[in-house]
Order: structure tokens, then C-alpha cells, then sequence
């Protein structure tokens, strides 16, 4: 029989498999201030009744995630790279802001996209993670970082809305009171633009917010670096994120890694302006992080910042993000390609 997936349970479903196993339902409560507190064995649950500990561990499945690699940048920067149960490996990277400490998790490992200047897609999608390994990250990068961590960002490696189910359940489980409290206006979900699942995220009501990565506002740039462009298309994305921000009163936020000479021209930013003015939006400007596998270099600052300028010029909320973790590879997949590359 395989063993059931203990940390992904809800709290009400916990309380169904306790009852079911003829234990009280407070016994829930007690096993979920355990898992919270990054307890991974049923012994050390010291105020369960020893059947109650067998019959759990007949049945359950639990496992601490084992830290590969952990590196401190300059600037504050802690990346991690975790073994799963499995053998699998993926990043979370904790960054230090003056609002609060952010955690930036992997909700796949691999990813299936294949846009063309990120690492996490290299090796293409290798499997979905499962809710309690992405909620892991965040309660092991806290627990051995001793930070406290205040926001989520979903920009690791995956795709989060190729991994929706798994998702929704660690955004309910990360939210939990009794579990780590955060509220879902501190949670972000990036996407490359699967616009099929908008809607339905946006029923769910909760006030997370979307982080559109955009990169290109013409189709030809866009199906040309993000392949998952292509059936789909800037406009209907765009539209689709105005009716997110409609449905949920968010504002959305546009991703733009800065490709010499592939996205950066005027004529671009003044397209971007004019496609971005429609949705209640911020567009975040990112330096691109050289990936050693790809042959794109990021613009020159001075190219950013004219770009910025024609954006500003034309009533755009726009910002430069600050790089950080440089010095620790701490982007979008290169410790885990680093890993791989080095096992192979
Ligand atoms: N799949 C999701 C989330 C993961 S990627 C998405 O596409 O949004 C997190 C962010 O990093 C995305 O905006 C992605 O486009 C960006 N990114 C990937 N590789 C990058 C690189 N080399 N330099 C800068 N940003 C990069």
C-alpha cells in the first residue's frame, strides 16, 4: 500500500483519517503544531499514544529534505539546494528585503516550458512537486536560516500553473493559522502565461498576487524567447490578466529581463507602455542573469535605463529590481544545473 502524503493533508482531512483510524480529532491539532514546527518523524510527536504513532507510521508518509548545497551571498542572499525523497533536487533562495525576508520556492522540478534564456527548463520537466514539498522549502529555509520569513514569491524552478492542484493546496496549507500564517496578499505566483488556469484561480478568491513574466510585448520577440507565446499570444494574455486584476482587485505585476538587442529597443518599451496602460499594472525591469548554457547577455544599463525612461515618460509604474544573490548563482535554476551538470 503506498503511504499517504501527511503534510499536503488539510486540517479537516486529517481529522477525517484520525477519526477513521478511531482517535480523537484534537489529535489533528496536535500532529499539525509538530509538522509546523518542522518535526519529520512521528516518534518525536512525544504527546501522541504509542498506537497512535504505529498506526501512523504504517500509513504516512513524512520526510525531512536534506540540504545539498547552502550558500551565503554578500548581500544577505541564502540560496539552498534540497534533495527530495526521491533524489531530485530544487532550489529556494531566501532575500532580504527592508519590508521583510522573501522566500522565492520551486514548484516543479525541471519545468516544461522551454523559454530561452532560463536555466530551470534545460533538462525539461522532470516531475510536479507536491504541496508538502514546496510548504518544505519555506519551513526548512526558515527553520535553518533562523529568518523569519514574511512573503512567498513562487519564482523558482517550474511553472506554477503547469502545477496547479499541488499549488492551491500549499497556498491554502502556507496560509493555515496553526501552520506558518502567511497571508496571501504576502504570496506572489509567477507565470509565463498559462491563461487557461486565470479564471480559475481567480474563483478561488484569494488575494494572491500574479506576476506576469512578459519579457517582449510583440509576438514575433515573444513566441521567438517563450515558446508557450505561441498558441496563445500578447494580447490574449494581457487581456486575460485585466480580467484577473477585474476579479480580484490585484495589481498585477509585468516581469521584463532585459535581452540585448533582443527586447530592448524604443520601440519596444513604447509598445510595452501602450499594452501595459490597460491593466492595473507595475513593470519590473530585471538586468538578465547570464546563464552560461544560453547565449543571451543582459542590455547595458544605460539601454535599461533609457527604457525605463520612455516607460516613466509614458505613465508607467516602473521599477529596476536590485540583482541579488549574483554571487551564489541564485537564479532560476543554475545551482540545480550546476548539481547536474556535476553529477554527470
Ligand atoms: N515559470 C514561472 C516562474 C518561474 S521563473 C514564470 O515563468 O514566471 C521566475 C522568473 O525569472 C520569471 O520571470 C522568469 O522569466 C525569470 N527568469 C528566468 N531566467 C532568467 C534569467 N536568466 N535572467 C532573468 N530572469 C530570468
Amino acid at each position: 500500500m503506498m503511504k499517504k502524503d501527511i503534510l499536503s493533508m488539510y486540517p479537516e482531512e486529517l481529522r477525517d483519517e484520525l477519526t477513521e483510524l478511531g482517535h480523537p480529532g484534537f489529535r489533528a491539532d496536535q500532529i499539525t503544531h509538530w509538522l509546523s514546527k518542522g518535526i519529520r518523524s512521528f516518534e518525536q510527536m512525544r504527546n501522541l499514544p504509542r498506537e497512535l504513532i504505529s498506526a501512523l507510521n504504517d500509513g504516512y508518509h513524512l520526510y525531512e529534505p536534506k540540504i545539498l548545497e547552502k550558500k551565503i551571498s554578500t548581500d544577505g542572499t541564502v540560496k539552498y539546494l534540497w534533495e527530495l525523497c526521491d533524489g531530485n533536487a530544487v532550489e529556494t533562495v531566501i532575500m532580504r528585503y527592508r519590508y521583510g525576508n522573501t522566500v522565492c520556492v520551486s514548484s516543479q522540478v525541471g519545468c516544461r516550458q522551454g523559454c530561452a534564456f532560463c536555466a530551470s527548463t534545460i533538462g525539461g520537466l522532470v516531475r510536479d512537486l507536491k504541496a508538502s514539498e514546496i510548504l518544505d522549502e519555506v519551513v526548512f529555509s526558515q527553520l535553518d536560516s533562523g529568518l523569519k520569513i514574511s512573503n512567498i514569491v513562487m519564482m523558482g524552478i517550474g511553472e506554477p500553473l503547469d502545477n496547479f492542484d499541488n499549488v492551491v493546496r500549499f497556498l491554502r496549507l502556507a496560509n493555515d493559522p496553526k501552520g506558518l500564517n502567511i497571508g496571501m496578499r504576502h504570496i506572489t505566483i509567477s507565470t509565463c502565461g498559462i491563461i487557461e488556469r486565470f479564471d480559475e484561480l481567480a474563483a478561488l478568491g484569494y488575494p494572491v498576487t500574479l506576476s506576469l513574466s512578459l519579457h517582449a510585448p510583440d509576438d514575433e520577440t515573444r513566441s521567438k524567447i517563450m515558446p508557450s507565446n505561441r498558441s496563445r499570444g500578447v494580447d490574449r494574455i494581457m487581456d486575460a490578466c485585466s480580467r484577473y486584476c477585474d476579479a480580484t482587485g490585484r495589481r498585477i505585476s509585468f516581469e521584463y529581463a532585459m535581452i540585448k538587442n533582443v527586447n530592448d529597443s524604443d520601440e519596444q518599451a513604447f509598445l510595452l507602455a501602450e499594452k501595459a496602460r490597460k491593466t492595473h499594472s507595475h513593470v519590473n525591469l530585471i538586468p538578465l542573469n547570464y546563464v552560461s548554457e544560453r547565449d543571451l547577455h543582459p542590455s547595458d544599463p544605460a539601454v535599461i535605463n533609457r527604457f525605463r525612461e520612455i516607460l516613466v515618460s509614458k505613465g508607467i509604474n516602473v521599477t529596476v529590481r536590485r540583482k541579488l544573490g549574483n554571487d551564489v548563482d541564485a537564479s532560476c535554476g543554475q545551482l540545480r544545473r550546476r548539481h547536474i551538470s556535476a553529477e554527470h
